[in-house]
């Protein structure tokens, strides 16, 4: 079965296309636009390309669209996308800007030039189904919670991934296979718990705390604002903040939102950009901004990472994903450093070799393994994607 998966920024369309089956997981092909303005144009573009490499025979022969939409008002999980999607998505647009209006677009446009095609949507929002009252709900008056006001938490389809192959390399199928069937079975009791820590650190950020692979946590909450320091956007802030600058400083609403999510976060606190590598260049070369805004990100993810500990009454996997998690050595070495009490010990040489690749770093001794496992969005998808078709089949 053919799933194109359609991954649609405010401004960018990229794509990949899969060959699923039973035990069979082809990446057929992929490519991206950028500085979109017309989707229905890259979309058909994108399809021309795919007949002409060979890749499909014939646009017909895609069975299913997946879109990995973020944020639904009263809608979450892994479900067809017709209407009832849109709906959320659009009573959302003002909580995800960047995100809801750009994937109503796209799920229309394929509706007109796929009509032929199921389409599917998979919710960041899915892992987080299971995470208990008390850690969804904000101390807000009821009126505010009615409205939605909670937490969602975000990065869904990477930390299901981190899930099930954290669980698969710590030796438990039971608790892989679980993983597997989760959106269609929901949690299922293991025998022992395996309890992990999983770090999505890239452009944006955001720590989950995973029981036997059921999250139980995470660091965003209502918007993917919130949590980490976020390349440019603020992450987790007061809300006392917002209206003493609204008086104190006499910024509009709308510049206050502007400049905490496009002016925040690494690029803010550093000066130096909002790409890691360019912070880390300049804190290199002796700039104390830079190099606080590292501090910063480490620190928050400590933070964040301990925050999950007591309610899982122990660690046995600790696990590095996405752009910067997969890249970069010295911050997984600074955010694991000083934890030999707690069983936490890296392998330094390991660490060090380990770059946007799979790898084991805890050192021999350690009783929590550590691992990096690079990020794989569009296969969390595909495979959903493909449960979900069949069993409506
Ligand atoms: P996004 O969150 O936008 O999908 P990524 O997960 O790629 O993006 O994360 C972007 C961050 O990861 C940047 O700060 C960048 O410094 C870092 N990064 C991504 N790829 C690399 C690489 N190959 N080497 C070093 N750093 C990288």
């Amino acid at each position: 079965m053919k799933i194109l998966v359609a991954n649609l920024g405010s401004t960018s369309f990229k794509y990949r296309l899969f060959e699923m089956g039973e035990g069979e997981e082809d990446l057929l092909a992929e490519g991206g636009y950028e500085r979109v303005g017309d989707y229905g144009k890259v979309i058909r573009d994108a399809l021309s390309t795919m007949e002409e490499s060979g890749a499909i025979g014939s646009q017909e022969e895609i069975e299913v669209v997946g879109f990995k939409t973020v944020l639904g008002r009263n809608l979450s999980g892994c479900v067809e996308a017709g209407d009832e999607v849109l709906e959320a998505l659009e009573g959302f647009a003002e909580v995800a800007p960047a995100h809801n209006p750009a994937y109503a677009a796209g799920i229309r446009q394929f509706s007109e030039i796929l009509p032929g095609a199921r389409r599917v949507a998979l919710f960041e929002t899915a892992f987080y189904q299971w995470v208990s009252e008390a850690g969804r709900r904000y101390a807000v008056p009821k009126g505010w919670h009615e409205a939605g006001i909670q937490r969602h938490g975000f990065h869904g389809a990477s930390h299901k991934f981190v899930a099930e192959r954290s669980a698969e390399l710590l030796g438990r199928r039971d608790v892989a296979q679980g993983v597997q069937r989760l959106y269609q079975d929901g949690p299922v009791e293991t025998e022992r718990p395996l309890r992990v820590i999983s770090c999505h650190l890239g452009g944006s950020s955001s720590v989950t705390g995973i029981r036997s692979g059921v999250a139980i946590g995470t660091s965003m909450g209502f918007s993917p604002q919130s949590g980490l320091p976020q390349n440019n956007r603020v992450g987790d802030l007061d809300s006392g903040v917002i209206p003493y600058v609204m008086k104190s400083l006499g910024l509009s609403v709308e510049e206050i939102e502007r400049q905490l999510t496009k002016e925040s976060g690494l690029l803010g606190v550093s000066g130096a950009g909002n790409d890691l590598r360019d912070v880390r260049a300049a804190a290199t070369g002796g700039d104390a901004d830079a190099k606080l805004a590292l501090e910063l990100l480490i620190h928050e993810t400590r933070r964040w990472a301990s925050s999950f500990l007591f309610e899982l009454g122990g660690l046995d996997g600790f696990v590095f994903t996405a752009g910067i998690g997969e890249n970069h050595p010295w911050l997984r070495e600074a955010v694991c450093a000083g934890l030999e009490e707690f069983g936490l010990v890296l392998d330094h040489a390991k660490n060090e070799g380990c770059r946007g690749e799979e790898g084991e770093i805890s050192a021999e001794s350690s009783k929590v393994k550590v691992f990096v496992i690079p990020a794989n969005e569009e296969l969390v998808l595909a495979r959903e994607v493909y449960r979900k078709v069949s069993v409506l089949n």
